[in-house]
């Protein structure tokens, strides 16, 4: 018999595509979480559906590209400019994001944007329909269709619209906020009971479900059960599906002597200093002035450590067209100086800042060879890079200090020290307590934690949502 077929719809296609002449484009694979996540479940026929992060306005190119995306599985949406700059820089990342993560909605700067809230919102269900226009066009009976995150709300009512059948299931990557932030959007009604024409909705943690219900039932005014949310006697089911990550992807690299020779260097450049890492996209969620801040605490507060520890912190760059992000840098390349220029001697400095991203072995050889995981997320959906610190540390078995605002801090709460960001006495007295942590007990809280990383992989992951969701509409069709 035939595997089931899955239709994985998310804003961007796992590739990147460069175009070369009129009409041949060169693909690469992008390695990203969901990606792998899929890759590992064996058991259905995978397609996705996405947009290629191109712009690409005439026809000859749009046929070589999906000819091209075909070999690869993938299937893509085109976006015009100016959608593009209205729905995904707009609505989506401008609005959604930082709502969601408690910053609010755009104040100051970003206030021109309150004006244009209602064209951007238009700019987003329209997009939402050109996705959901693709996945008709190749969606057979039967099928599975998992839509993927904030950009992508509007997309199960949308597919619903047209084929009550479909098997539809909606999960977001991010955190859901509490119905009081939920509440301020102008378009909350609508986003809410789109999502809702989903079968089944997921969310990384508990928390995130139980904000969504409530926002349903005190903003729509409908019926929290165990299971879900009722409207009128349907039934869409709400549950947590934390995602982990493809341990064995990491645990096998280090085994690589490209890794090997990496981590050698690494332990000759830091040779008798303890090593914390810190790696995030800088982004303000991430609390990495926070961290520094806190960071700086400590080395005030504790003289013998200063040449004896260093915090390495690799700041990937990430939107750095938007003012916000510019402004965020500086600000965190201020701290940096003011606290090396302080704390730095003729020969080491305490903060190692680096703005850019590291490739697979190089970031593998980091968490393999550090002493601390400093993680101090605002807020944060799930968090990988803890889980990954957490693969790569079987040898050395490394402290985790983790925000208790990241998703990761469910799960990894029992191996971790969890600490309040915004508490910068909390945090130097934590890394104080992470650094002089005797081995057994560095050894008992690694071990809780790797138990959990190496059980609950990405694969994992993807697999129960999938199966959840088929379980759903058998029951729902007992039900009726
Ligand atoms: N990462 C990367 N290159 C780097 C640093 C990090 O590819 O130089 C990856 C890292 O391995 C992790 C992801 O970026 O898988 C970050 O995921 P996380 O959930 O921690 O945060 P997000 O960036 O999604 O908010």
């Amino acid at each position: 018999t035939s595997k089931q077929r899955l239709l994985v719809v998310a804003n961007r296609l796992p590739v990147s595509a460069v175009r070369h002449g009129e009409d041949s484009w060169q693909l690469e694979m992008s390695v990203g979480g969901l990606v792998t996540a899929l890759l590992g479940v064996k058991e259905f026929d995978t397609r996705w559906i996405g947009w290629a992060g191109v712009n690409v306005p005439d026809e000859i190119g749009q046929k070589a590209l999906a000819k091209a995306l075909d070999e690869k599985r993938c299937i893509p949406v085109f976006l015009d400019e100016e959608v593009v700059h209205q729905y995904y820089n707009g609505y989506c990342n401008n609005i959604l994001w930082p709502l969601f993560h408690y910053i609010g909605l755009p104040q100051e700067d970003r206030l021109a944007t309150t004006r244009s809230f209602q064209s951007q919102f238009d700019a987003y269900k329209k997009a939402n329909q050109l996705f959901a226009d693709v996945v008709n066009e190749h969606y057979e009976e039967g099928d599975v269709v998992w839509c993927h995150d904030y950009h992508l709300m509007f997309l199960p009512k949308c597919l619903k619209e047209r084929n009550s059948k479909m098997k539809v299931g909606w999960f977001l990557h991010t955190p859901f906020p509490s119905s009081e932030i939920h509440r301020m959007l102008p378009s909350r009604l609508e986003l809410l009971r789109s999502v809702l024409a989903a079968d089944l909705v997921g969310f990384h943690t508990y928390d995130y479900a139980r904000h969504f219900v409530s926002a349903c039932t005190r903003i729509l005014g409908l019926e929290g059960t165990p299971e879900g949310v009722e409207d009128q006697g349907k039934l869409t089911r709400i549950a947590a599906f934390p995602v982990g990550i493809d341990s064995e992807r990491f645990i096998k690299a280090l085994e690589l002597p490209e890794v090997q020779d990496h981590m050698k260097v690494l332990k000759q450049r830091f040779a008798g200093r303890k090593v914390m890492l810190g790696v995030d996209r800088l982004d303000m969620i991430k609390g990495i002035p926070q961290k520094i801040l806190a960071f700086e605490k400590f080395l005030e507060e504790n003289p013998n450590w200063r040449n004896k520890v260093v915090l390495l912190q690799i700041a990937v760059p990430t939107r750095t067209d938007v003012p916000e992000y510019q402004k965020l840098t500086s600000q965190v390349h201020e701290i940096v100086g003011r606290i090396n220029g302080r704390f730095g001697s003729l020969t080491a400095v305490p903060i190692h800042h680096l703005d850019r991203s590291l490739d697979f072995h190089e970031l593998c050889a980091l968490y393999a060879v550090t002493d601390v995981a400093l993680v101090t997320s605002l807020r944060d959906g799930m968090n990988l890079v803890s889980y990954e610190y957490v693969a790569c540390q079987e040898s050395k078995k490394g402290v985790l200090i983790l925000s208790e605002f990241a998703g990761a801090a469910q799960s990894l709460g029992a191996g971790a020290i969890l600490v309040n960001p915004w508490n910068v006495t909390e945090v130097a007295s934590s890394i104080g307590y992470a650094l002089n942590m005797p081995a057994d007990e560095r050894e008992k809280r690694h071990h809780h934690n790797f138990k959990h990383v190496i059980s609950h992989t990405a694969q994992e992951w993807a697999s129960t949502f999938v199966s959840e969701l088929n379980v759903t509409i058998v029951e729902a069709q007992l039900r009726t």
